[in-house]
């Protein structure tokens, strides 16, 4: 595909990177390969905006994949850094900060009785099936295809065929018999789970899911599979994980538990906590938790855990969330699905606009998306011509068909307008192109 735009400065970036960088990236979907063209390197944001090394500002929608729910650069988060970082970067003691951040998170969120800090949400959910084995005396995993935890070696198996397969590594590097305790099941599947219990008895430690996945763009839980999961995991002795790393105090004060409230055994959260900073967390049940060193046997350690520049980062963000602020996004996230929706339908592109709570993502079918493999029989191509005509636009989408889109508070009048406007030309640019 060709481009008929430039990014001259991200490119010669970009070439530098490449150099010294797999890849030129330090996280893969940051590289563009998946729509082709140049990686945009920012330089700095401001509210909705970002702004690339060649000087173009774009309209953000991608959030830092979930953190940014207050814009970039918001005043008070700022102070709240510069106060911390102004006191020192890191004491390697515990710290008031760190306090004061675990209990916001029990306080809102009524299952999480206990919370232990850590840096990011692979280091989250690593930890949770590691705590949830040690609790249980069990190895196996259920995770469900399409779901994404970080890239942990037993949660990267996303493959397998059928009920109760057990997963094969997804990546050279994971061994077979770390892929081999997980079992990777059809999202949204009851039976399956059913079936993965009935065929390993007393083997099953944890069923983690993606409390409504946003990793292969965005699948809501079916209604009742969240609450059948909780059911299965207490009838046959495992703990049911819910991984809110994106969802958590995203979709509502309380992440997703606000939203289905079902009750999980443990949790896992990131992103948003960390206000832009190295900052998750997993908590969960007191007597699941009391198992954690010190406490307990499971160890579970980290040198910059709770660091107290990222909790007062996480700390001032969360404190700015209240009720208002997820009705704005709320708003904000209904206003761009209705334009989206409108101008696909405009160009007579097959589409569906798919929504957990503010979260959204766009298939580009029309066929109802239930699972992975649902997500996969999209027209990729459709979304690659759309991307591209919105970055060209000054709109900065996730570089992929499978992720999430993200809106913040900041996103004012002004900013959808920019999208609005953006739009039509992208429809047609989706409607015109071919596989
Ligand atoms: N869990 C979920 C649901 C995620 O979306 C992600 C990252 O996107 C992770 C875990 C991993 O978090 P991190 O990238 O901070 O390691």
């Amino acid at each position: 595909m060709a481009y008929s735009y430039e990014a001259p400065v991200s490119q010669s970036l970009f070439d530098r990177a490449s150099v010294v960088t797999p890849g030129g990236v330090n996280s893969p979907v940051r590289a563009f390969r998946a729509v082709g063209g140049t990686p945009r390197f920012m330089v700095s944001g401001a509210g909705p905006y970002l702004t690339d090394a060649d000087g173009r500002e774009y309209v953000d929608l991608v959030c830092s994949w979930g953190p940014m729910i207050l814009g970039h650069s918001h005043p008070e988060v700022i102070a709240a850094v510069q106060e911390a970082v102004s006191r020192g970067t890191s004491f390697g003691t515990p710290g008031e900060g760190e306090v004061a951040l675990a209990e916001e998170i029990v306080a809102r969120i009524e299952p999480v009785e206990q919370v232990r800090l850590v840096s990011s949400g692979t280091e989250a959910t690593m930890s949770a099936i590691r705590l949830a084995r040690g609790f249980t005396g069990r190895a196996k995993v259920v995770k469900f295809a399409g779901c994404y935890h970080g890239h942990v070696d037993a949660l990267l198996a996303a493959a397998g065929s059928g009920v109760a397969t057990f997963g094969l590594p997804d990546t050279p590097g994971v061994t077979g018999a770390t892929a081999g305790d997980t079992v990777v099941l059809p999202y949204n599947d009851l039976d399956a789970v059913r079936a993965a219990f009935a065929a390993h008895p007393g083997e099953i430690a944890c069923v983690i899911t993606e409390a409504s996945p946003g990793n292969m763009g965005v699948v809501p839980p079916a209604e009742g599979f969240n609450a059948g999961l909780k059911e299965l995991c207490a009838a046959n002795g495992a703990l049911y994980i819910s991984d809110e790393v994106m969802t958590g105090f995203r979709t509502s004060k309380a992440g997703w538990y606000g939203v289905d409230g079902v009750r999980p055994d443990l949790m896992t959260f990131g992103k948003v906590m960390g206000g832009g900073f190295p900052a998750a967390a997993f908590g969960g049940r007191g007597d699941v938790m009391a198992h954690l060193a010190p406490a307990g046997p499971v160890y579970q350690a980290g040198t910059l855990s709770g660091n107290p520049v990222a909790t007062a980062a996480g700390l001032a963000q969360l404190r700015l969330l209240d009720d208002a602020a997820y009705a704005k996004i709320d708003a904000v996230s209904a206003e761009l699905r209705s334009l989206v929706g409108d101008a696909l339908t405009q160009e007579g592109v097959a589409h569906t606009v798919s929504a957990a709570s503010n979260m959204f993502s766009v298939f580009f079918t029309d066929r109802p998306v239930r699972d992975y493999e649902d997500a996969k029989k999209q027209d990729v191509f459709r979304f690659t011509a759309f991307f591209h005509s919105m970055l060209e636009q000054g709109v900065y989408l996730p570089p992929s068909a499978f992720e999430s889109w993200f809106v913040s508070t900041a996103h004012d009048e002004r900013a959808v307008e920019r999208i609005a406007a953006a739009l039509p030309a992208a429809a047609r640019a989706a409607s015109e192109a071919t596989a």
